[in-house]
């Protein structure tokens, strides 16, 4: 049994807790407080830190973890998705070892749940052991009809092999679908593959309402993803009804338990109406990214304001310096008023992990669940109220514990903060120490 004892601790779905303690037995969480008398040898007190639940990165594609900084320039949008593909292809190297080396990075920034993208060679042996649960969305493409048969047989044949891999001890996996796109996935398709994510009763995301560029080309067949279809020449006349709209992917969506829209930078007024009455449907948001693409503002408060469900995402290192969800909450935190700070945590753990189907693995400090935890070494302190103490400037993760094991640390690089080893290694020596008494 090992107790932590914190400045503050942010349970999600109860108040902070003032000089708190989350104790921790066998992995679980057996004790959320306040420090009841004084401290014993069994409290490990963790000094100016805050705990809160592991972080729940909605959105990534893991597998650009080997990209030192985005693809550039961001502009034209089409030019850009060529220069991703052009680096996938050119890229040396394993797609498992990139993965591993994301979901590593994700872990050591303070997540223990995230919803990756996966393509191509892609197979559950990508996963890592002690690493976050991965909600595994495997990415289909097709806007031919020939192409239907075979994009459901991968997403049937990803389903099959990730409940395998469940049964074979693979717990933190999660197998999901991701069409990949309205200018890259039919309709028809698109409504297949609802019908199949309904029916294996698994996630759904679309990268969704993205740009104004994927607005023109379902309402009116031209712009720049006209040019670029028809230069891979997978345009079509006919393929996308005219006046197609966003609207028509969400209304689908609708019938699903879990489903989620990457982005969601460009809804229309009946489409925020729409996803305010169905809180099944879940907008991320991924802040930075939507900043390296010089988006218009994003409907975000606004979003959360009319009741509809929306957490955050990293994107992938193609378009973001890095997997860290804290450094998007930081970046979100630094332009809003206070009283949004909750609701940032909020989004930024309980909320992604409801989306993604997983709140029983992660998303709140709740008796009995298991310690996902991302402890929050406390910056400069100016602030007063607990909310804006936890969002300082300086406030960093300095340790993840998952299933109350201290996860991978890596090395710092850009975009993330150097762990604060001291109080690391102090942590590491409690859970091993604790690992060998039971
Ligand atoms: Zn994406």
């Amino acid at each position: 049994m090992m107790r932590l004892l914190a400045r503050w601790i942010f349970p999600v779905d109860q108040p902070p807790i003032e000089r708190g303690v989350v104790e921790i037995s066998d992995g679980v969480i057996s004790a959320v407080e306040p420090l009841p008398g004084q401290t014993d040898s069994n409290t490990l007190d963790l000094g100016n830190v805050a705990i809160v639940p592991g972080l729940v990165n909605a959105h990534a594609h893991l597998e650009f973890s080997n990209l030192d900084s985005p693809i550039e320039p961001a502009l034209p949008f089409t030019s850009w998705i060529g220069r991703l593909l052009a680096h996938r292809r050119e890229r040396a190297g394993s797609l498992a070892d990139y993965t591993r080396a994301g979901s590593v990075e994700a872990a050591a920034t303070g997540s223990t749940l995230v919803g990756d993208i996966v393509t191509g060679d892609w197979f559950p042996g990508c996963v890592s052991d002690g690493g976050p649960s991965i909600v595994a969305f495997r990415e289909l493409i097709g806007l031919l009809p020939d192409q239907e048969a075979p994009q459901l047989d991968i997403a049937r044949q990803h389903i099959v092999d990730c409940l395998a891999a469940q049964h074979a001890g693979h717990h933190r996996l999660l197998p999901a679908i991701s069409p990949h796109a309205p200018y890259s996935v039919s309709l028809d398709l698109f409504h297949r593959l609802v019908n199949l994510a309904a029916a294996e009763d698994v996630p759904l995301c679309i990268h969704l309402a993205e740009t104004r560029a994927e607005l023109e080309l379902l309402n009116s067949g031209t712009g720049e993803f006209f040019d670029m279809l028809t230069r891979f020449d997978l345009w079509r006349p006919g393929i996308i009804p005219k006046h197609t709209r966003p609207l028509d992917y969400l209304l689908p969506l609708g019938e699903l338990p879990h489903s989620l829209i990457a982005h969601g930078n460009y809804l229309a007024d009946d489409e925020i109406d729409f996803l305010a009455t169905h809180p099944n449907v879940t907008t991320v948001f991924c802040p930075r990214t939507h900043a390296f693409f010089d988006h218009a503002d994003h409907p975000w408060e606004r979003l959360l304001d009319a009741g509809a469900s929306i957490c955050i995402g990293t994107d992938g290192r193609s378009s973001n310096p890095d997997y860290s969800l804290w450094s998007e909450m930081q970046f979100l935190a630094r332009q809003v008023t206070p009283d949004r700070l909750s609701q940032i945590l909020e989004m930024g753990t309980l909320r992604g992990s409801r989306s993604l189907g997983a709140a029983d693995i992660s998303g709140t400090i709740t008796l009995g669940t298991r310690a996902d935890l991302c402890i929050i070494s406390l910056g400069a302190e100016s602030a007063t109220d607990p909310w804006s103490m936890l969002f300082e400037k300086d406030s960093r993760p300095v340790a993840t514990l998952i299933g109350g094991k201290m996860a991978t640390a890596v090395e710092p690089s850009s975009g993330f903060h150097h762990p604060d080893r001291e109080l690391q290694a102090t942590l590491r020596r409690s859970v091993e120490q604790t690992s060998e008494e039971t």
